[in-house]
């Protein structure tokens, strides 16, 4: 009997720096890396499409009542990871390697890093040590927690708003 340990991945799109796969069994699509990347070197830049009031799934906040759909749209395809390689940076609307990440890695980032409340929690199997269980926004995770993470400058106001109320 064949046991299938490693996912099967059939080619979505290919984005010269980076492709999209979906997995066959689960239908999950990912954003896999074409070549190596030091941590802090810039992957590829964004731009917000349409911008909404409300949070998605596919939006990634940029300020209070403001969220962006990603232009170029396949970046939707970089999945949640408690320990993630990229970042997105909204001021500089960069996306940052924050780890080195090796050809072929599976890019992920950390969604509490732009989203302050999910509008759609979901329990992480990321299978890191420091997987946080259910990810529902920054503003759910301990503050010994989040500032581990590198976080928008959104984020990092929301969170010092909290702290010093007027
Ligand atoms: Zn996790």
């Amino acid at each position: 009997m064949v046991t299938a340990t490693t996912p099967t991945y059939r080619l979505i799109s290919d984005h010269s720096f980076a492709v999209v796969r979906q997995n066959i069994a689960n239908d999950q699509k990912a954003f896999f890396a074409q070549r190596r990347y030091e941590a802090g070197e810039v992957l590829t830049r964004f731009s917000a499409g349409e911008i909404h009031s409300k949070p998605s799934y596919l939006t990634v906040q940029v300020g209070i009542d403001q969220h962006i759909m990603l232009q170029p749209e396949h970046l939707q395809y970089i999945n949640h990871s408690c320990e993630p390689n990229v970042f997105f940076d909204t001021s500089s609307m960069e996306v940052i390697a924050v780890q080195r990440i090796e050809e072929g890695d599976e890019m992920t980032f950390f969604y509490p890093s732009t989203e302050w409340d999910m509008a759609q929690p979901f329990n992480c199997n990321c299978g890191t040590k420091s997987c946080l269980g259910e990810i529902r926004g920054a503003a759910h995770i301990s503050a010994g927690i989040i500032t581990n993470y590198r976080l928008t400058q959104f984020i990092q106001q929301q969170l010092h708003d909290r702290n010093n109320p007027e």
